[in-house]
C-alpha cells in the first residue's frame, strides 16, 4: 500500500519531479533559446511540450492522482502553483508565473477550484506537490476518499485548500477507485474474474459520467 494518497498499489511513484522539470526547460531552452514564459510552450494539446510535461507527473493530477486519458470526461491543464498574477504585471513579474518550476500538471477540477487562492509561505513548501509534502497534509481514508491528515484538520488554509479544489468530492473518489480498479484488471489473469472487474468498471465509470455531467450542469 502506498502512503501517497495520489496514488494505487498499481501507480508508478511520482518521482524526480524537479530534475525531470529542469531537463525539459534545458530541452526547451535549447530549440528556443529565448523562451521566457515556459507555460505559453507547455499550456496547451497543440504545445510541443504538452505532452512531455504531462509525462512528468505520469500523466496523473500533482493535487488529486486523476489520471489522463483514463478517465471519462476529464480534461488536463496547466497550474500555475503560485497563482497568475501574484506578481507585478512587469516582464519579470509575467517571467516569474510562467518559471517551469511553478507550473504543475493538473485536472481541470483542481486547476479551476484552486484557481484565485494565493498560496503563501510556509503553505508553498507544505502544499508542494512536486517533492510530495502535500502527502504529508492529505492521505486517503479506508472509504477512498481524501481526508486532511489529523494534525491539520483545524489549519483553516489548508481547510480553504481543500474545499476550493474540491478534494473531498465523489469525483475524486470515483477516479480514485477507476485507476484502481484498471489496475487490478491489467494483474488478473482469470478470465472470469476479469469479467467481473469490467462489469464493476463500467458500473463506476457509469457513476462518474453522471457526477460530471450534474456538475457540468450546476456550472452553467
Ligand atoms: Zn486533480
Amino acid at each position: 500500500m502506498t502512503n501517497d494518497y495520489r496514488n494505487t498499489e498499481y501507480c508508478p511513484a511520482y518521482e524526480n519531479i524537479g530534475k525531470k522539470k529542469q531537463a525539459l526547460k534545458c530541452k526547451i531552452l535549447t530549440a528556443s533559446p529565448k523562451t521566457h514564459n515556459f507555460y505559453n510552450k507547455i499550456s496547451t494539446r497543440k504545445d510541443p511540450y504538452h505532452q512531455s510535461f504531462a509525462e512528468i507527473y505520469n500523466c496523473k493530477c500533482a493535487y488529486c492522482g486523476a489520471k489522463w486519458g483514463e478517465l471519462p470526461t476529464t480534461s488536463f491543464e496547466i497550474d500555475h502553483f503560485i497563482k497568475k498574477n501574484a506578481h507585478p504585471d512587469t516582464a519579470e513579474g509575467r517571467e516569474a508565473d510562467g518559471q517551469i518550476e511553478n507550473l504543475v500538471w493538473s485536472c481541470y477540477e483542481c486547476n479551476r477550484g484552486k484557481s484565485d487562492l494565493l498560496i503563501t509561505a510556509p503553505y508553498d513548501a507544505a502544499l508542494n506537490p512536486d517533492d510530495g509534502s502535500i502527502t504529508n497534509i492529505f492521505c486517503r481514508s479506508e472509504d477512498y476518499t481524501i481526508r486532511i491528515r489529523e494534525k491539520y484538520q483545524n489549519d483553516s488554509f489548508i481547510r480553504a485548500f481543500y474545499k476550493a479544489l474540491g478534494l473531498d468530492r465523489e469525483s475524486k473518489r470515483l477516479d480514485y477507485l477507476i485507476l484502481k480498479l484498471r489496475g487490478k484488471i491489467k494483474q488478473e489473469t482469470d478470465a472470469q474474474k476479469k469479467l467481473k472487474f469490467y462489469e464493476a468498471l463500467s458500473i463506476l465509470q457509469e457513476k462518474r459520467n453522471t457526477y460530471t455531467q450534474n456538475h457540468e450542469r450546476q456550472r452553467k
